[in-house]
């Protein structure tokens, strides 16, 4: 496995690939890596011949008040769990590298599906997102790009803007990775104290009682409303808990399938998750 620091150094690693047409599978993460990610390098391993895997903590998607200074880099850890998993080139460049020194005046908004969600307490997220994501499909070039449904707003922006701007790759959704007691993996998991992990599960227990609840009749918005009461009750504090279409469209009843959304914070800690639940007429 190789690491690059430079747009340079992976345009080379790379030629070699792209001049005998290797399939080229692309995994894009902000590092401090967990099973999560590498369950997205493993599925990027089944469907490609060389897999990149960039490490990159984006500073444009980090607003004035979060964690970007403070957010974990584990750069040699990291490098021995991808060599493990199969990467083939790990790109690692510096905030210089991605964004040099002249001012960047070109931005990437994707409308409407940002509006709320993520987007409402997270002004300009999307947009650092959509612009380093498409810096790094550029840089790397991709037939395919792995992404988590974790982030499941996330996902539905880059599918949007790979598609209204015609980028020619593919993206692939792959599902969230819970520890074994149903907590969503995350990099920001690490911040917990060991009493907020123990109450952190309660998130994935709340979303389950509520598709239960949906599957046997309960109205959306009750279910909703229990999902608020029992994440205040265990102590958190909630940002949004909401249903949405699959593609991100508002629904006020439990008539297709619906994605449930939860973010909420634990201490300091803001944790998201969500969960599908399938819609089936009787
Ligand atoms: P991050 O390093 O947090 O930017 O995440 C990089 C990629 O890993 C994103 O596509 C995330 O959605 C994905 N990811 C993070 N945590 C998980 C998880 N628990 N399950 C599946 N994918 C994940």
């Amino acid at each position: 496995m190789k690491t690059e620091t430079t747009i340079q150094g992976l345009t080379a690693s790379l030629s070699p690939a792209k001049a005998a047409r290797k399939i080229i599978g692309f995994v894009p993460t902000m590092g401090n890596l967990h099973e999560g990610h590498l369950n997205l390098v493993r599925e990027a391993r089944k469907l490609c011949d060389v897999v990149v895997v960039s490490i990159f903590v984006n500073p444009i998607q980090f607003g004035p008040n979060e964690d970007f200074d403070n957010y974990p880099r584990t750069l040699e850890r990291d490098q021995q769990l991808l060599a493990d998993v199969g990467c083939d080139i790990v790109f690692a460049p510096t905030v210089e590298q991605m964004y040099g020194n002249q001012p960047r005046l070109t931005n990437i908004s994707v409308n409407n599906i940002t509006d709320d969600l993520c987007g409402a307490q997270r002004p300009g997220h999307f947009d650092g997102v959509a612009v380093v994501v498409t810096k790094l499909f550029n840089m790397v070039q991709p037939n395919f790009a792995f992404f988590g449904q974790k982030d499941y707003q996330q996902l539905a922006v880059i599918r949007q803007f790979v598609r209204d701007l015609n980028i020619p790759l593919e993206v692939i959704g792959v599902p969230i990775t819970r520890a074994a007691d149903g907590l969503a993996l995350s990099s920001r998991n690490g911040y917990l104290s060991p009493e907020h992990r123990e109450i952190a599960p309660v998130i994935y227990q709340s979303l389950q009682t509520a598709a239960q609840q949906l599957t046997s009749g309960t109205a959306l918005s009750d279910a909703l409303n229990t999902i608020r009461a029992t994440l205040t009750d265990a102590g958190f504090v909630v940002d949004y808990v909401e249903a949405r279409s699959p593609e991100l469209q508002k629904v006020d009843s439990f008539n297709q399938d619906v994605v449930l959304f939860v973010a909420a914070k634990i201490g300091k800690t803001r944790l998201i998750d969500n969960l599908q639940v399938k819609f089936t007429a009787s």
